[in-house]
């Protein structure tokens, strides 16, 4: 069988660290063609010196100089530099797996190459999702999931039969994160360090205020609509603080299908590598005897507020989602640096989506002048909060 030459966008990240793992156990299945991230050098040279990519890129243009003298192979820098790295030649797959909606452009350049994608960055169908998924169509390309519960779904809906039609509810499960069945008095007096203790996971700093805001199960449903083709009125959410089950899908008939395994991101990753073949032993088995319950609750809005704001922007439609997500990319770094408190978080969003009327997504540039906008309006939110 002929390897797959595979590039990862987001190398030295969780995910990507994750993906090369996969990699490096099945070489005879897959190798890698080319490294790219945003500037940790000696992370990147150790993944290149035990990899061998032909190529490597490097969002920070200094850095990138630096790592093509440490190893005197092509390091390409800027944002030109990772979508030259997703258009790579010697690839056929590439793994979109750098954080927040930086990771547009060159997702963008993988699909309009021609490459498969394996899609871990949410953020990319959040700020311009119909128009990725339309270029996506118009190139030929598939996207396969790598989020663990849109993989889940991808699996439940292999099995459901007959298509759309057929499909009653998509059901997300979310962990709840550290601070399920607290409230708002509560999450006013938590910082960085207790927002970063995820019970489950073990995930970038980002990713893991969003699974504690349940923001990350709000860009999961909006990801969720556009990787599926399904409305937002068929993507619900059930708190399920086990991670066992990874997420379901209802069918007409009153038949659910559900994906279980150990919460492991290896699994999704290889699935979307390996897809539609399934590779051995990719994770430990799961023990279902010791598995002493699976429970399922409804998530609390009025406590977590964002999960029904991403609702709202989806309803709104156009660049509405780009907002929220462009909003809470600010808010989240703001809270990581101490800037702003927990609540914070959502009333920065609720504040910029208000004053920012949707307009159309026709091109990645409309999604990326709302993303701009809405960043300066969340700063000077944050700005104006701290002062008083
Ligand atoms: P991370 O913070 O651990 O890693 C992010 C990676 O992106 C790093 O390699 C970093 O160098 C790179 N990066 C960041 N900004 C960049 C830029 N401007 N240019 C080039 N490279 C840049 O994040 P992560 O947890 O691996 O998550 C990555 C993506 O996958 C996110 O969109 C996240 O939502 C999604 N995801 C992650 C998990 C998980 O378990 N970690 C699960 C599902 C989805
Ligand atoms: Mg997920």
């Amino acid at each position: 069988m002929k390897k797959k030459r595979i590039v990862i966008l987001g190398s030295t990240g969780s995910i990507g660290r994750s993906a090369l793992d996969v990699i490096g156990r099945y070489p005879d299945r897959f190798e890698v063609a080319g490294l790219a991230a945003f500037s940790s050098i000696e992370t990147i040279a150790k993944q290149i010196n035990t990899f061998r990519p032909v190529a490597a890129a490097l969002y920070n243009e200094e850095a990138a100089e630096g790592l093509a003298r440490k190893t005197g192979m092509p390091v390409w820098g800027g944002m030109d530099g990772l979508c030259k790295i997703a258009r790579l030649e010697e690839a056929d797959f590439v793994i979109s797996a750098i954080s927040g909606a930086a990771g547009l452009l060159p997702t963008l350049a993988a699909i309009r190459a021609g490459k498969d994608v394996g899609l871990a960055n949410k953020e990319v169908l959040v700020t311009a999702g119909a128009f990725v998924m339309d270029e996506a169509r118009r190139y030929g390309v598939k996207m396969l999931p790598i989020d663990s519960e849109h993989s889940a779904v991808f699996q439940c809906m292999e099995r459901g039969g007959h298509g759309l039609n057929r499909v009653k509810n998509i059901i997300l499960t979310a962990s709840g994160g550290p601070f399920f069945g607290k409230n708002r008095k509560y999450l006013a007096t938590v910082k960085a360090a207790d927002a970063l203790k995820h019970p489950n996971w073990e995930m970038g700093r980002k990713i893991t205020i969003d699974s504690a805001t349940l923001m990350n199960k709000g860009l999961e449903v909006i990801e969720a609509c556009h990787l599926f083709g399904v409305g937002h009125d068929k993507v619900k959410v059930l708190v399920h603080p086990q991670s066992i089950i990874h997420s379901m899908v209802e069918f007409v008939d009153g038949s659910i299908i559900s994906q279980l395994s150990k919460p492991d991101m290896r699994s999704p990753i290889a699935y979307a590598l390996s897809y539609p073949d399934r590779l051995e032993d990719v994770i430990p088995q799961l023990d279902l005897t010791a598995i002493s319950g699976l429970t399922f609750a409804h998530p609390d809005l009025e406590t977590f507020p964002c999960l029904a704001y991403a609702y709202k922007a989806l309803g709104a439609g156009g660049t509405a989602t780009a907002v929220l997500n462009a909003a809470n990319e600010v808010a989240v770094a703001a809270f990581l640096e101490g800037g702003i408190g927990f609540n914070d978080i959502p009333a920065v969003i609720e504040e910029v989506m208000s004053a920012h009327p949707p307009r159309p997504v026709s091109s990645e540039h409309d999604a990326l002048e709302a993303d701009k906008g809405a960043r300066a309006a969340a700063h000077s939110v944050i700005k104006r909060r701290k002062k008083v």
